[in-house]
């Protein structure tokens, strides 16, 4: 029972909705709970969703892709989020690099890189490499201060930089995909002083020292990556020397909004599937949709839904529109993440006892849902992003 919530999007949109939707259907559902309980990475499904031009669909035709717009994105991640949180946020990662790089990147970055991630020949997985052991929600925000600094180093060398430092929670680590790693490379200079580096895992110098187990998204593999001596040539840096922190927020505010988006299309599986079961489920007497806290806790959840949607709209649209989105892309995902932990909180509720067993993936989407609110620093950043929106008279 899909939505009907059409705000006359256009073609383009509709048609990589559509394409979504199918493959939520068919191919994440099943295979993201199926990850859920054995704990494995379904890694072939990130490749067919390549082959679907469903990673990074924001490429440009001239370089592989299929162009579309923000808009597109977010429609996309929404059936890609009904059907697995996890995996739509994995294959949501190479759209962000690929951004980065169609943005700030030389023609030979592009070149190299842009087709790739757009699931050409194979798909190249991607990661950002921003959050360290001792650094993560500061790392998020816009209101660092001057001693703010990223603690991995990158130092010149004669033919261009060696990587030395440790990032935790990386999407799609432990991969042979490439990584944008954000590293200091004027230590005395805070946050003016970090760049961005293109690095492949699996080369000398990058090692994975693990994945870290998770209690949802389990179908999406977090990981620490070590670096020591990773030696990188000049041409991989993206962007100027102490350009870093200034891309790094682009790329973040995309995430942001496609996570956004994703979470509103899990909030969006878990009311359907307590309507349904409402409807069926009877209690004295009668289904229990027609007890009022029930309906009213079905009414709330859908009105945060299409509430929440609208702002990952309203952000998109300001990505689109080459506006600054740091306003719009904080208030999409506080908004999403406050609608799928809440409202799945209330979908198990409705469930009753029974939505608290593997009997049914309400369960399952709580447990997601928890660990997306995470994953761009928390509900307190995004809403210190948008008090410091308007403070700048946003
Ligand atoms: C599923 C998932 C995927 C992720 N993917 C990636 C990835 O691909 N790449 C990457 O680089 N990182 C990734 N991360 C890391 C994520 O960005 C960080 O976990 C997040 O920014 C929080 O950082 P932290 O864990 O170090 O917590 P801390 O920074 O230690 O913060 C701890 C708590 O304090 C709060 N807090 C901290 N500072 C402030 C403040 N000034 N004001 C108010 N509250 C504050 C935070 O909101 C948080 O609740 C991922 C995390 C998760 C869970």
């Amino acid at each position: 029972m899909a939505l009907d919530f059409s705000l006359g999007l256009p073609e383009d949109v509709t048609s990589l909705q559509g394409v979504a939707r199918d493959f939520a259907q068919a191919r994440l559902r099943q295979r993201g709970q199926d990850a859920d309980r054995s704990g494995e990475v379904p890694w072939d499904v990130l490749k067919e969703a390549g082959e679907l031009g469903l990673c990074a669909p924001g490429v440009e035709e001239a370089y592989g892709g299929p162009g579309v717009t923000a808009q597109a994105q977010v429609a996309m991640m929404e059936e890609l989020g009904w059907g697995n949180l996890g995996l739509a946020m994995a294959i949501a990662s190479q759209g962000l690099l690929a951004a980065a790089i169609a943005r700030h990147g030389s023609e030979e970055q592009k070149r190299r890189y842009l087709p790739a991630l757009a699931g050409e020949g194979g798909l190249l997985l991607a990661s950002l490499a921003v959050t360290e052991p001792e650094a993560g929600a500061e790392l998020e925000m816009a209101s660092r201060g001057e001693q703010q600094r990223v603690r991995t180093e990158a130092r010149r060398t004669a033919n261009g930089y060696r990587l030395d430092g440790r990032k935790r929670f990386i999407v799609n680590a432990g991969t042979d995909g490439l990584l944008l790693v954000l590293a200091q490379t004027d230590p005395d200079a805070g946050l003016h002083g970090a760049s961005l580096f293109l690095v492949q895992q699996g080369l000398p110098g990058v090692q994975f020292l693990g994945r870290s187990e998770t209690p949802g998204l389990r179908s999406l593999q977090i990981g620490t990556l070590d670096f020591q001596g990773c030696e990188v040539p000049e041409a991989m840096r993206l962007g100027d020397e102490g350009q870093g922190f200034q891309i790094a927020r682009e790329v973040l505010q995309l995430g942001r909004v496609l996570t956004a988006a994703a979470e509103v299309g899990t909030a969006r599986a878990a009311y359907e599937a307590a309507v349904a079961y409402a409807r069926e489920r009877r209690t004295m007497g009668r289904p229990i949709i027609e007890h009022q806290q029930v309906a009213g806790m079905l009414a709330r959840m859908r009105t945060g839904i299409d509430g929440a949607r609208l702002l990952v709209l309203k952000a998109a649209g300001d990505l689109d529109a080459g506006r600054d989105a740091a306003l719009s892309a904080a208030q999409a995902n506080f908004q999403s993440g406050d609608v799928a932990t809440q409202g799945l909180r209330n979908a198990v509720q409705a469930f009753g006892g029974y939505g608290f067993t593997q009997d049914f993936p309400v369960e399952m989407w709580l447990r997601d849902a928890l660990g997306s609110r995470i994953a761009y620093g928390g509900g307190d950043v995004q809403l210190l992003e948008v008090a410091e929106a308007i403070a700048r008279g946003a």
